[in-house]
């Protein structure tokens, strides 16, 4: 069988929807190989459909086990669950050591799910893009829900977040120093706050440092309705009050769970169910789904672009690294003069 054949083999397989089809084209996502791209040209127009939640949080918060809780509710409503599970932490596991980590091994024989493992690799193209490409194979082979699980907070994982419809913050009692030394990047992230290990003590506290961590973030700010004028603790109840979308804005909802026990998970899907129908249904949301497909072109736009200066500088990238590290060249005018021979290059 010819190369091409062979991908329009695959690419049918996976619009059928064959796990063993999604399988083999997962295997592609990293080698960047020409047959993979001509598979998500080809499977693109079928994409669209499944909606993505990203689940991100400090590390032992909880959250392996609640995307266990999330599959088993999405099952009983017939929905077929892909997940990403992203380790940016482990380049040498190849995603095996998440793989026997994550918690959802009662999974593994079920057909409508699938669960792949994403680990760094030195290659071109980053995490992020990985997994957008691994969560276009899901979406085209008719997963309704993606679910996109990072091991902790850190910034490779809350790019990924950016992949995601509605991205879920776990957090856990006792973890308010966390809070606090990742506040800004989960600001920006979070659609919904889950306070999981709700039976431990200081749940509460956590709940009260979330919300006070969303008034002064000034998402209620933005409705006019800020912490200045009302003092912290009364923006931070307003904050819980008006939660969801209000205003034609979003102000995160913070939510309870045990995940152990399974409690709290049919809200948290509830949650984001709403967040969902805002998306499309409001103009804030049309405009963040449009950063979406904005970040996510970028990103293929760089990526292509690096990965045919590689191609046509060849070794010329070895040598001006090294004529950097001797400092007889510094990287600026090394990057200028090779991005210069690049498109010289093409416009002859
Ligand atoms: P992750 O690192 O965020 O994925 O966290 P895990 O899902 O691996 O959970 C870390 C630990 O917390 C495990 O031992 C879980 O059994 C435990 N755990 C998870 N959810 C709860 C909960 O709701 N209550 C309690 N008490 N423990 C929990």
């Amino acid at each position: 069988m010819s190369a091409d054949a062979r991908t329009e083999k695959l690419v049918e397989g996976v619009l059928a929807g064959e796990v063993r089809a999604v399988a083999r084209a997962m295997r592609l996502v990293d080698d960047r190989e020409r047959s993979f791209h001509d598979l998500l040209k080809a499977i693109y127009p079928k994409t669209g459909r499944a909606y993505v939640l990203g689940v991100t949080g400090t590390p032992g918060a909880g959250k392996s086990t609640l995307v266990d809780r999330l599959i088993e509710a999405y099952r009983a409503q017939g929905k077929r669950v892909g997940v990403v599970a992203v380790d940016p932490t482990s380049p040498y596991s190849g995603g095996a050591i998440l793989g026997d980590r994550i918690r959802m091994q009662r999974h593994f024989l079920d057909d409508g799910v699938f669960i792949r493992s994403l680990a760094t690799r030195g290659a071109l193209g980053g995490l992020s893009r990985s997994a957008g490409d691994v969560i276009h194979v899901l979406d085209a082979a008719g997963f309704d829900v993606v679910i996109v699980e990072t091991v902790g907070v850190g910034q490779d994982e809350l790019e990924v977040t950016r992949l995601a419809h509605t991205t879920v913050v776990v957090m856990a009692p006792g973890m308010g120093d966390d809070i606090q030394a990742i506040k800004a990047g989960i600001l920006e992230v979070a659609d919904l706050f889950v306070v999981n290990k709700a039976d431990r003590e200081g749940a509460d506290a956590t709940m009260r440092d979330l919300e006070q961590m969303i008034a002064l973030g000034g998402v209620l700010e933005k409705q006019g309705a800020g912490p200045t004028a009302r003092g912290h603790s009364a923006a931070a109840a307003a904050a819980r009050a008006g939660s969801g979308a209000s205003g034609g804005r979003w102000v995160p909802p913070i939510l309870r769970t045990v995940a152990v026990k399974g409690e709290g998970v049919d809200a948290v899907i509830e949650a984001c169910e709403q967040h969902h129908r805002f998306l499309l249904e409001t103009e804030e949301g049309s405009r963040k789904r449009a950063q979406r497909f904005e970040q996510e072109f970028l990103g293929v736009l760089r990526d292509t672009l690096l990965h045919e200066a590689e191609r046509r500088l060849g070794t010329a990238i070895r040598e001006a690294v090294d004529a950097i590290a001797e400092r007889r060249e510094d990287p600026y005018s090394a990057a200028e003069r090779m991005v210069g021979s690049v498109f010289e290059e093409t416009e002859e």
